[in-house]
């Protein structure tokens, strides 16, 4: 089975799908691996460093001759148009937002299997590509933030004084969320966290911080959230701004699945945060929790700075790599053995991740999602 890595090519995108430790267990499974040349360069992994690896300059031919193409983003069509009819593709790939790209993928034949679509069920966790990476999103959402800061974290104590903890308000506290809470309290701030699903403050206690109780219930179905009716606003609204206006760093991640990103900071509490604040708005894709981010952009709104970046994990390339790769190996797993691609239909994690197959789409089925 011919397996063909991309080298990406969507703008600072730093990452890459195959990491050299993954090449013997793949080779083991009867892969034969290759790679577009520099395609690890931004991860700062060189092409030398992969061992039983074939390292192609020609783009066009690496695919025409592959039977799987590995990817983090989706590709340009030129390389589905380069594939061959029936082979499969493994990237994270939006069809909703890709209609061209998915019209393609049909015409082709090919087999898409979708990343950010893996079921969040326990025996899909090694491949949940999704989760591995806002966790690390996350992690680094805290040190973007402290470098925002005109103050430091951790109470520092000097002979001439004593500086008290800074006060870290986390909202949202699913996976991106309780990686930001943990590595906020290592670096020793007063951390508080707020989500609208309650079962949330149990997990932060654990983890050394507060939770902001509001009264609200939001747990939507499968463990996701559910969108606020508007009086749920005005009633957690009262509880938040105090919390948003003592803070000195906040870290939104809030999210819906299929929605876009709800609005959790109004610019009317902006203007009442302190001077020097900072909030990193985790969900820039999808359109931002604070109502003054800018999508891709560290803006300044009277004395707050405001830091909304796009494809955080991208910044930490190499564990962003490392993780993601061994997801789309796991995912791979389940169909490469003995040198044979079977895709069995009744596995519930390959027929909900898939987007296409044989022509037609592939419509997931409900799975529940697990906490
Ligand atoms: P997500 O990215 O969909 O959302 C992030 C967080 O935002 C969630 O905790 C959500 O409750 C919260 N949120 C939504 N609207 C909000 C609002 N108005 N105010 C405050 N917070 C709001 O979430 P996620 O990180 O993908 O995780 C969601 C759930 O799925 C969690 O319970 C998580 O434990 C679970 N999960 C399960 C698996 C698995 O079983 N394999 C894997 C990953 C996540």
């Amino acid at each position: 089975v011919n397996v063909a890595v991309l080298k990406e090519t969507q703008a600072h995108e730093r990452r890459v799908a195959l990491v050299p430790v993954l090449t013997e267990k793949l080779t083991k499974l009867g892969a034969r691996l290759h790679m577009q040349s520099g395609a690890g360069d931004a991860s700062g992994l060189d092409d030398s460093g992969f061992d039983d690896v074939v390292i192609m300059t020609d783009r066009t031919a690496m695919v025409g001759a592959a039977d799987v193409v590995l990817a983090v983003q989706a590709p340009a069509v030129a390389v589905v148009d380069a594939m061959q009819e029936g082979a499969i593709l493994i990237c994270f790939i939006d069809p909703a937002h890709d209609a061209v790209l998915l019209e393609r993928l049909l015409a082709r034949r090919i087999t898409c299997f979708a990343m950010a679509s893996i079921p969040r069920v326990t025996r899909a966790q090694a491949m949940d590509a999704l989760s591995s990476q806002a966790a690390l999103a996350g992690y680094y959402a805290v040190l973007l933030g402290a470098t925002h800061l005109p103050r430091v974290l951790p109470k520092v104590t000097t002979a001439g004084g004593t500086i008290g903890p800074a006060k870290v308000l986390v909202m949202g506290l699913g996976v991106a969320g309780l990686e930001a809470v943990a590595t906020a309290h290592r670096l020793g701030a007063m951390v508080e966290g707020y989500d609208v699903r309650p079962d949330t403050a149990g997990q932060i206690a654990s983890l050394g911080a507060s939770f902001v109780a509001t009264g609200v219930d939001a747990t939507g179905k499968g463990g996701y959230a559910r969108a606020l009716t508007p009086a749920e606003t005005t009633k957690i609204d009262a509880v938040l701004t105090t919390h948003i206006q003592q803070a000195d760093l906040i870290i939104t991640t809030a999210a819906i699945p299929g929605h876009r990103s709800p609005r959790l900071i109004s610019k009317a509490q902006v203007a009442g945060m302190k001077m020097g604040s900072v909030i990193v708005d985790l969900s820039a894709e999808g359109g931002g929790n604070c109502e003054a981010s800018v999508p891709g952009e560290t803006v300044r709104v009277g004395g707050v700075s405001i830091a909304a970046p796009l494809n955080v994990p991208s910044r930490l390339p190499a564990d962003a790599s490392a993780l993601y790769a061994r997801n789309v190996f796991n995912l791979l797993a389940l169909m490469l053995k003995d040198n044979v691609i079977t895709i069995d239909w009744q596995d519930d994690i390959l027929a909900h991740t898939a987007i296409t197959h044989a022509g037609k789409r592939v419509t997931p089925k409900a799975t529940t999602p697990q906490k």
